[in-house]
């Protein structure tokens, strides 16, 4: 039985449609990241599973149960926001254990749970603070504590790192990861970067206008992408993609035409099967899947960036378009530089007009 099921799940505001049928389950202990672009109903879904939002249409169970039309209260779930919410007149005590005093919970077990959550969240030093004594990730550990205490069934982050600058979101996301660990807890979590997806999630589930563009483990659709939106958002920097028209079909293999990218045409192993001659397609290959060498695609370097350890070549071809490499290397070449770009064949990918994987 899955800890949480959802089952043609919808969601409109008024006439506009902004869930449009999801399914997923997911397993206990479970990291599930819903990841896409801003506006992609991310949050409405997640405020639809803690039961801030009605659902218009489907169902939702939580251990096999019907929670659909039940209370945020009565799910067994607790909600991380990306604002904090916490009371400013209170302790970093009181702001944790407030849930429980609610709930009427008695004083020295209340006071057992918030100093539990207090130590696996390292706040034990801060306890007696105010909200504005603290530090933005500080801030955010009091309201992870406060879901904590609840012992739910399943926590709730709703892009809990955005308020955070670059180096406390890196540290605040390691945390997230080891608090997963030690809790064994079913977590779901938005967030609209793909990074924090890729290293958090055990399972992602990218969102697109509403709908489920695919499920799976980080590396699946990072190596296999079902589709082009999926390639193009997973990943950075960006896939490359270029134009091209199917040449020949062999089996499996496709000879296929680029001429914006190259002279010469590339052979792509096709996942799904078919193509048909003369069939308009996107080529996709990844920066890390290309790299310099004679008789590849010409075309003339735009941008160097180094960053120590990687350099990214930003390269418009000769055919006009226009593709980024990544040299695992410092680099000594300079824009302006003629270049040879060879894409590694086992890593090209053919997407036909829909953005459908072939
Ligand atoms: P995300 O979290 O992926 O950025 P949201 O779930 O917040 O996206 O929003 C999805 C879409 O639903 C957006 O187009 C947004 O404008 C719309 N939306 C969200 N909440 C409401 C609401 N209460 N009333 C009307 N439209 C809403």
């Amino acid at each position: 039985m899955s800890t949480l099921s959802l089952r043609g799940v919808q969601k409109k505001f008024n006439k506009t449609e902004v869930i449009k049928s999801v399914d997923l389950d997911v397993e206990h202990g479970e990291f599930v990241v819903f990841v896409g672009p801003s506006g992609c109903g991310k949050s409405t879904l997640l405020r639809m599973l803690a039961g801030l939002e009605q659902v218009s249409d489907g169902a939702i169970a939580i251990d096999g149960k019907d929670v659909t039309g039940m209370m945020p209260l009565e799910r067994g779930v607790a909600m991380v926001f990306q604002s904090y919410a916490l009371y400013p007149h209170m302790s970093v005590f009181d702001n944790i254990g407030f849930g429980l005093r609610i709930q009427g919970m008695p004083k020295a077990q209340r006071r057992e749970k918030v100093l539990e959550a207090a130590r696996i969240l390292k706040l034990e030093p801060l306890l007696e603070r105010k909200p504005k004594q603290l530090s933005g990730g500080q801030r955010q550990r009091v309201a992870i504590g406060r879901a904590i205490v609840k012992s739910p069934k399943i926590f709730l982050f709703d892009e809990p790192l955005s308020n955070l600058d670059a180096e406390l979101r890196v540290q605040m996301r390691l945390e997230i990861a080891r608090l997963h660990t030690e809790l064994g807890a079913t977590m779901i979590y938005v967030t609209h970067d793909q990074v924090e997806a890729m290293t958090l999630a055990d399972k992602i589930v990218v969102l697109r206008d509403g709908l489920v563009e695919q499920v799976g483990k980080p590396i699946e659709l990072y190596e296999n992408p079902d589709n082009l939106f999926v390639a193009g958002f997973i990943g950075s920097p960006k896939m490359n993609f270029v134009a091209g028209t199917v040449k020949s079909v062999a089996g499996n293999v496709a000879v296929i035409s680029s001429a914006g990218f190259s002279a010469t045409p590339i052979s792509v192993d096709l996942r799904d099967g078919v193509a048909t001659e003369g069939q308009v397609v996107t080529l996709g290959f990844r920066p890390e899947h290309c790299d310099l060498g004679p008789g590849g695609a010409v075309g003339k370097v735009k941008v160097t960036e180094q960053l120590g350890n990687l350099s990214y070549l930003y390269v418009d071809m000769a055919g006009g378009s226009a593709v980024t490499v990544e040299q695992r290397r410092l680099t000594d070449i300079r824009p302006g530089d003629s270049v040879n770009v060879v894409p590694e064949p086992a890593h090209v990918m053919a997407f036909d007009d829909m953005g459908k994987r072939l």
